[in-house]
């Protein structure tokens, strides 16, 4: 029993300074008075865990506030250069990367382009230039941690790409990198790493429940409940591409057959237009040009009628999946993303065509419905976002 009662002392002394210091990150300008009333702590808890705060440095006072009357009361402000993040996206070909601070600031980029035959050794390579990277930049002693977004199915325990069909990597082992600078690493698939950056600093901080969507080489979903993104058990909840919106005849990579992806991703899009380029349909393809997802959305946005009302079925196909999402989950908002989103209006028409019905619609809550604004900083701020929010994270669970 006395092991018990000691540990959970220890476990809320934690649990208070987390929740202290969560507030003063994410809220900020905040007087010690008003962390105790929002957070229901005692001033005198609330005032040591300050104390220790500002003597880490992780906290500082940024003059006083407003008074009703008695002493004016001492604003408090998160640090957030306090420590560097490096956050990292790998895609197939190239591997980009950021120095952020601990607020999501980017203060650095760069990328770096490997081959295919140097994709088994894409740990080696990613130290040897990120170190580079880093030493240029800033005090390598600040490094906090590094966050690495990829897509595919990833094990954040071994830290290993399981398995990602688009990068053609089967367990590719990233440990070393963490072990190489001696911080954490973690990694996750770029859909959820999108939605932590949208949770972070981007329309995500509006809702505690919401959905984000990546369309481009493939689809997924990020899906954040009750303010914690959600990975179910081996890290791959939320794989909205692989989902069966067709008994077709078209076979996945993933070995199933009528998967959303084969409707919704890039590759639909060359296929269709490929397809339509053989039957002599006079789309502005039809010449020499090469048939890529960029050539396709130029072509749409030069006004090709044929382009665009593909990308509208487009649209309309991937809303399929978004419409199982509420469902299921019945977000108050969906966020979309990723490098698809470049097909906009046409994209768009097609999806809200297709979202105009679901079962809440009658609902007085509307769900609400954005693109995403971060561009595509978006990746490397989320990579960051897997760093912070494991350093700063609650520790209901432990
Ligand atoms: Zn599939």
């Amino acid at each position: 029993m006395n092991l018990l009662r000691n540990g959970s002392k220890d476990l809320i002394k934690e649990l208070n300074r987390s929740i202290v210091i969560n507030m003063v990150r994410l809220q900020g300008n905040l007087s010690r008075t008003e962390i105790a009333k929002e957070t229901g702590l005692g001033l005198s808890t609330v005032t040591n865990i300050i104390d220790e705060l500002i003597k880490a440095g992780l906290v500082s006072e940024i003059g006083t506030g407003d008074s009703n009357g008695g002493r004016k009361p001492v604003l408090l402000k998160f640090n957030g250069d306090f420590g560097i993040i490096a956050g990292l996206k790998i895609e197939p070909n190239q591997v980009k990367m950021c120095l952020s601070n601990l607020e999501g600031k980017i203060l650095h980029k760069a990328h770096f382009s490997y081959t295919l035959k140097e994709s088994n050794q894409l740990s080696t390579l990613i130290i040897e230039k990120l170190e580079h990277f880093i030493e240029h930049n800033v005090c390598a002693s600040k490094l906090a941690g590094v966050g690495i977004a990829t897509p595919g199915l990833t094990d954040r325990e071994s830290n290993e790409v399981v398995y990602s069909p688009i990068l053609k990597v089967d367990h590719g082992d990233l440990k070393p990198i963490g072990t190489h600078f001696n911080v954490p690493l973690i990694i996750d698939n770029d859909a959820n790493v999108f939605a932590l950056a949208e949770k972070w600093i981007g329309i995500g901080r509006e809702y505690r429940n919401f959905i984000g969507i990546t369309v481009g080489a493939g689809v997924g979903a990020g899906i954040v409940i009750d303010n914690m993104l959600f990975r179910g058990a081996f890290g791959g909840a939320g794989e909205l591409g692989h989902i069966t919106i067709q008994k077709g005849d078209r076979i996945c990579y993933c070995g199933q057959r009528g998967c959303l992806e084969l409707y919704a991703s890039d590759a639909f899009l060359v296929n269709e237009v490929k397809r339509m380029v053989q039957v002599g349909t006079p789309t502005l393809l039809a010449s020499d040009t090469p048939i890529t997802p960029e050539n396709i959305f130029l072509a749409a946005h030069k006004g090709d009628p044929y382009v665009q009302e593909l990308l509208e079925k487009q649209g309309e196909n991937l809303a399929i999946g978004i419409k199982s999402m509420i469902h299921l989950f019945n977000p108050e908002a969906v966020i979309l993303g990723g490098e698809g989103m470049r097909g906009g209006d046409f994209l768009l028409k097609g999806i809200q065509k297709e979202l105009a019905v679901h079962f809440f619609v009658k609902h007085p809550r509307k769900l609400q419905f954005h693109t995403s604004q971060l561009g595509d900083d978006v990746w490397l701020i989320g990579a960051c976002a897997l760093v912070v929010s494991n350093l700063f994270k609650v520790p209901i669970y432990k």
